[in-house]
């Protein structure tokens, strides 16, 4: 890296930018000293010796072009366009904007709005661990205003956390896998991706993806008492649930331990009609229901939607077949309350309901 590209210019005025931006959270720092010499380290990623402005998150420099990210952003354009814009703080003489976000955060929307490599697709995600990526563009892309990318980023988290049982029954798989056994494990180790939850609720929040809640939330409630701890954000603050969001998952979790009982109830042992071998199945059976109800005290209820057909796999195939296909069913009613139950409805609006097949 070259200290020695462009020219500092002669020392200017302090800029008052505060009269002249909304913006609460960009700022271009006071004081006349060059960030060369503070410890501000210049990002690996994306530093353009050619750049006209550097984006400074923390103490990471992000050097780059100011045309680029204005056409892109109504918010950084203004900020550059002020009659006033003359930050005091420069790096190798070029203009300083600092802004109080992440800075893992804008290297994710970096990677999308100046592409160096392989385009990232955001309409393929579909997985869990490409959470903080989503979490990261749709925080940015909503505080400047780039609406396309907030939409895209908005449409991948509800494929994440999505309102349809089949959807969400194939994500449920990722966050909490079948070794998962029970909810103190849950509690003081929960899988990383269920956790994400968190963040999905406040971003569903921030921006009024309602129809995300009920997943989001429900997710939330699985964490038991782990969701008060928050979520600890690479290269952010730790962030929690609004105090609003963690009374609805309190009050939810009563309801759906009575839902979690109903389920438990539903899978008591009845052989299918053409079962060749009642016995053996019936001792499996009920040798499994056994189980289902030790475990299950233990998850409390907040697992209602969790399911329990991978443990009836010895079953022959007819009952396997019944077992299965109760499973799902009773799942399947638990979501089509799961807005009531956690008393969101008026807030979710219409529910996606399939007739029973
Ligand atoms: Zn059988």
């Amino acid at each position: 890296m070259s200290h020695s590209d462009g020219a500092r210019p002669p020392k200017r005025t302090r800029a008052e930018v505060e009269n002249e931006s909304d913006l609460d959270s960009v700022s271009q720092r006071q004081g006349n000293e060059d960030s060369a010499q503070s410890g501000v380290k210049r990002d690996e990623e994306f530093w353009f010796h050619d750049g006209s402005v550097v984006i400074r998150a923390g103490e990471t420099a992000f050097r780059l072009f100011k045309g680029l990210l204005a056409a892109q952003s109504p918010v950084l354009h203004d900020l550059f366009s002020a009659p006033n814009f003359a930050p005091d703080e420069h790096i190798d003489g070029v203009p300083v904007v600092r802004v109080f976000d992440a800075p893992e955060d804008w290297r994710y929307l970096l990677r999308i709005l100046v592409p160096k490599g392989e385009m990232i697709m955001l309409e393929t995600i579909r997985s869990l661990k490409d959470f903080p990526l989503v979490s990261a563009l749709m925080r940015l892309a909503h505080k400047y205003q780039i609406g396309s990318l907030e939409q895209r980023a908005i449409e991948a988290l509800k494929r994440m956390y999505p309102n349809t049982f089949e959807s969400f029954v194939q994500v449920q798989s990722e966050v909490y896998p079948a070794d998962a056994n029970n909810t103190r494990q849950l509690a003081s180790n929960p899988p990383v991706l269920a956790t994400y939850a968190i963040s999905a609720t406040n971003l569903a929040r921030l921006t009024n993806t309602t129809s995300v809640l009920p997943a989001a939330l429900y997710h939330c409630v699985c964490l038991g008492g782990a969701v008060v701890r928050g979520l600890v954000r690479e290269g952010g603050p730790v962030e929690f649930l609004s105090e609003a969001d963690l009374a609805i998952c309190i009050n939810a979790t009563s309801l759906l331990t009575c839902a979690s009982a109903e389920y438990v109830d539903s899978m008591q042992c009845s052989l299918s009609y053409t079962c060749g071998t009642p016995r053996v199945c019936g001792l499996i059976w009920n040798e499994k229901m056994k189980k289902l109800k030790e475990e299950w005290q233990l998850r409390l209820g907040s697992h209602a939607l969790r399911g329990s057909a991978h443990d009836y796999r010895e079953l022959c195939t007819s009952c396997l077949v019944l077992a299965q296909k109760r499973d799902l069913e009773e799942r399947r009613q638990v979501w089509q309350r799961l807005p009531k139950l956690l008393d969101i409805a008026h807030v979710v609006g219409p529910w996606p309901v399939k007739k029973r097949l």
